[in-house]
C-alpha cells in the first residue's frame, strides 16, 4: 500500500509542479519535464498499481482472486 500511495503522490506532485509553472513547467530550464516520465514509471514498475490492488484485495481483504 505504501508503494501504491507513494507512486500516486509522486505523480500528483510532479503534475501540480508542472501546472503551477504553466508552459515553463515543460521547458528544460525547470527540469520538471523529465520528472513526468520518472514519476509515471512508479505507477507501472516494478509492479503496477492494479496488481498491488489485486494483491491487497486477495491477501488482505480475503476477496476472491481476480487475476
Ligand atoms: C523503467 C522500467 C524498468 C523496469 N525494470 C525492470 C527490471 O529491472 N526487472 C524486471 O524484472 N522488470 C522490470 N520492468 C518491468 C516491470 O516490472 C513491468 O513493466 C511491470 O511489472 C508491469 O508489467 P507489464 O509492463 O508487462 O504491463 P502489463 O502487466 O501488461 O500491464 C499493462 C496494463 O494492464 C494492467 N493490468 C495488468 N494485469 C491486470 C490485472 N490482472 N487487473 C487489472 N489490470 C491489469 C496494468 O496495471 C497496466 O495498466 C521495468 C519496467 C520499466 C517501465
Amino acid at each position: 500500500m505504501a508503494k501504491y500511495a507513494a507512486a500516486e503522490a509522486c505523480v500528483k506532485a510532479v503534475d501540480q509542479a508542472v501546472h503551477t509553472l504553466g508552459g515553463n513547467g515543460l521547458t528544460r530550464e525547470y527540469g520538471l519535464a523529465s520528472l513526468i516520465t520518472a514519476a509515471r514509471v512508479a505507477r507501472i514498475a516494478p509492479v503496477s498499481r492494479e496488481m498491488i490492488l489485486n494483491f491487497v484485495s486477495h491477501q488482505s481483504l480475503g476477496l476472491p482472486k481476480s487475476y
